[in-house]
């Protein structure tokens, strides 16, 4: 099964692709966390990555795409996976439709998480990331076992740089301009699945499982 998670930062694409991936034993894809394990390594591409994402922006198309076609074809995606984070524009879109129409593969699933902006910036200046592993909390919705330490590695659990309050709007309007488009673009290729993302985490979850199956 080939899942896109669609919906604005902090919605909770990545919270929710975590436990579809479990639940369908698929991998979880988000290139926000290869970015940012890549700025932990110090590589070149985590260099690149890093002037646009500390602003706000989106990392230029060329970067992300090569990326992600290049992940999608490693031996654990033979069954699937659930892509959190991309596309996030309509080119990064069409180079993944060409890039599946070459392997005579196609999306099943475009689910959009859908909140609105007011709830967003609360979302994110709780969130708390494991730099390690990718999971993230929030200090009141979903907080960790211990304070501060990641429940699935024991790592030190941070405040992204790029969840600070300017940043964050920043990052709607860029989202709202380049990446809400792909609504619609999932929308006429029929695969388009709306969800209520401002109910309790466990209810998004299963709202999700009803359109997969179970
Ligand atoms: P969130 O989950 O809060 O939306 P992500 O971890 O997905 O954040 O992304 C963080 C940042 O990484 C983005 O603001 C952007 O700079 C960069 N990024 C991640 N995925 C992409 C992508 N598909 N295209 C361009 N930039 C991306
Ligand atoms: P995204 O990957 O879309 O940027 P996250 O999954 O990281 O979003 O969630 C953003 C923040 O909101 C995190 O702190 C997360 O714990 C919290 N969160 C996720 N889903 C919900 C929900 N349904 N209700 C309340 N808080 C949530
Ligand atoms: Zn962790």
């Amino acid at each position: 099964m080939k899942i896109i998670m669609l919906g604005a930062p902090g919605a909770g694409k990545g919270t929710q692709a975590k436990q579809i991936a479990e639940k369908y034993h698929i991998p979880h894809i988000s290139t926000g966390d290869i970015f940012r394990a890549n700025i932990k390594n110090g590589t070149e591409l985590g260099k690149e990555a890093k002037k646009y994402m500390d602003q706000g922006m989106l990392v230029p198309d060329e970067l992300t795409t090569n990326l992600l076609v290049d992940r999608i074809k490693d031996a654990d995606c033979e069954n699937g996976y659930v892509l959190d984070g991309f596309p996030r524009t309509i080119p990064q879109a069409e180079c993944l439709d060409r890039a599946l129409e070459g392997l005579g593969e196609k999306i099943d699933f475009a689910v959009n998480v859908e909140v609105p902006d007011e709830n967003i910036i609360r979302r994110m200046s709780g969130r708390r990331a494991c730099l390690s592993c990718g999971a993230t909390y929030h200090i009141q919705y979903n907080p960790p076992k211990a304070e501060n330490v990641c429940d699935a590695c024991g790592s030190q659990l941070v405040l992204r740089d790029d969840d600070k309050a300017e940043t964050v709007k920043k990052r709607l309007d860029v989202y709202h301009a380049q990446t809400q488009p792909l609504i619609d673009y999932y929308t006429e290729k029929g695969v388009l699945a709306q969800v209520d993302g401002t109910q309790e985490i466990d209810k998004v979850f299963s709202d999700i499982v009803a359109i997969l199956g179970e």
